[in-house]
């Protein structure tokens, strides 16, 4: 998966500097293999990255993660913060921000096509409102789940799974 993640952030890259952001992508050892589509799952990758670039404001920090998750049939159903999983070996991505996060009351929505969260200070940041649908679509094609989580005024994070080939 690293090739797919240092390609979107490649791309993303010259959007991040000229809002001072720094973007880390932090290595881990031991992936198991996912079987994807690069470009579609490249795309999923874009749209996180441009999102957390859009939403953070200059100086910001967005990091880029990977990792597995091991899931047994006695975890499930699991954790509150993390959409039930069948048991078996996942790819774990995340792309957080410190950005003005999402509200509690939206968090569940933000998936759906065209919904934006209406505030007056993301009203004028662009966008149709369809790029974590079509990312959402692309995920679940693969046989993941992808969910966010957010402190509002402090950042959000995007998780996705990807079955482990
Ligand atoms: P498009 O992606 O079609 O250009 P968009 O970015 O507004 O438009 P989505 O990517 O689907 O649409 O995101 C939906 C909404 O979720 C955004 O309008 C924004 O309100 C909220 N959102 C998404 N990502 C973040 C983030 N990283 N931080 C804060 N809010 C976010
Ligand atoms: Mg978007």
């Amino acid at each position: 998966v690293w090739p797919v993640i240092e390609r979107a952030v490649e791309r993303i890259r010259p959007q991040a500097d000229r809002k001072q952001q720094v973007i880390c992508v932090e290595p881990a050892a031991d992936l198991p293999l996912a079987l994807m589509d690069g470009d579609r799952i490249g795309q999923v990758l874009l749209n996180l990255l441009h999102n957390a670039v859009k939403f953070t404001p200059e100086g910001g920090t967005i990091t880029v993660a990977a990792e597995v998750l091991t899931l047994r049939d006695d975890e499930q159903p699991s954790r509150p913060d993390r959409p039930p999983h069948p048991a078996g070996t996942w790819l774990l991505i995340r792309v957080s921000d410190t950005g003005i996060g999402i509200p509690n009351r939206d968090i569940q929505r933000i998936f759906e096509r065209f919904y934006k969260v209406d505030r007056a200070r993301t009203r004028h940041a662009g966008g149709t409102g369809l790029g974590l649908a079509i990312a959402k679509h692309l995920v679940e094609g693969h046989g993941g789940r992808i969910w966010a989580s957010s402190q509002e005024g402090h950042g959000s994070t995007f998780w996705f799974t990807l079955p482990a080939a």
